[in-house]
């Protein structure tokens, strides 16, 4: 009889993750046995250690964890190698295989806005991990130009600094929040934590976009997947705007494929996600 697949994310928080939800529903289109669980954990390497030895195929790895997920691997992808984080962990030959699928689910996330990083003046309000995915996604789809913008200016200008060497045809820089000029860009990334508790980023940022009118559309993307006020109030003001979700879904079906060799069917992960979010 063959072994179920056992597979899991790993953080702390990660009894709110709404991966389970979306890989277990897929697996159940599939007809494949197994089971998705989350784990929150102190000792990650332990847990790591632990899932290899209970025979699960591959794991997630979400806040604040993705470095540790870089630093225990025995093996990586180039993309991990380079952003120094990981969000997927493959159990292949006895050993411990790194992937980040943040930047695939990024850039993935942005084309089905009708978007394109390529060519395009970008805006990453934020200068954490997930900021790193994606000023890396953006400089590898060729961007024009890409600005962080940080409260912590220090954080924006490290992540300027190590991720401009990958590429001469992007000009990048980092400033501080209050110095961003919306029309400037052609996509502004919210990548921050600021939204899940309804706050209002432009109120935080002291700045808002002017109407758009006469003006290029833009986008606005959220890395949260729930409603924010970034999200209602740039729509309010006439353009183009994406939520988290999509990005969390894409990244999702790429771990999938990783651990699988499928590439499952993605709306039948983005509707146990948005149902799984109605229960939350
Ligand atoms: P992180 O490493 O903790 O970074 C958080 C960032 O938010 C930092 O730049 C921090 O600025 C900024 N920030 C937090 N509170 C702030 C405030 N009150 N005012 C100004 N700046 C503030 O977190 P992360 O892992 O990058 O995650 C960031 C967001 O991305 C989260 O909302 C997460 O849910 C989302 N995300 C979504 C997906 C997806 O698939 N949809 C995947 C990954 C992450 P300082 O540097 O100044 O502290």
């Amino acid at each position: 009889m063959s072994a179920p697949l056992y597979l899991a994310v790993l953080g702390k928080p990660a009894f709110h993750s709404l991966s389970p939800a979306m890989h277990n529903a897929v697996m159940r289109k599939l007809g494949i046995k197994g089971v998705y669980l989350s784990f929150e954990v102190d000792n990650f390497e332990k847990a790591v250690v632990g899932a290899k030895e209970l025979g699960f195929r591959g794991l997630n790895v979400t806040l604040p964890y993705k470095e540790n997920a870089y630093r225990i691997a025995d093996e990586m992808s180039e993309d991990v190698k380079n952003v120094k984080a990981a969000n997927t962990i493959y159990f292949e030959e006895n050993k411990i295989k790194a992937f980040n699928t943040d930047i695939y689910g990024f850039s993935k996330a942005v084309e089905k806005s009708g978007f394109s990083l390529q060519g395009s003046s970008i805006a990453v309000i934020g200068a954490g991990g997930a900021s790193r995915a994606i000023v890396y996604s953006a400089l590898r789809t060729k961007a024009k130009k890409i600005t962080i913008f940080n409260r912590t200016y220090e954080k924006a200008e490290k992540i300027k600094e190590e991720m401009s060497i990958f590429s001469n045809q992007t000009e990048i820089k980092a400033e501080t929040l209050e110095k961003i000029n919306f029309e400037d860009f052609d996509i502004v990334v919210n990548a921050t934590n600021i939204g899940w508790k309804r706050e209002n980023i432009f109120d935080i940022i002291g700045t808002y976009p002017k109407p758009r009118k006469k003006m290029k559309n833009t986008l606005f993307f959220d890395t949260i997947y729930i409603p924010t006020e970034f999200l209602r109030v740039s729509r309010s003001l006439g353009y183009s705007v994406q939520d988290g979700r999509w990005m969390l879904v894409l990244q999702g079906a790429m771990s999938f494929k990783i651990w699988t060799s499928i590439y499952p069917e993605e709306r039948i992960m983005f509707r146990a996600l948005t149902r799984g979010m109605k229960q939350l």
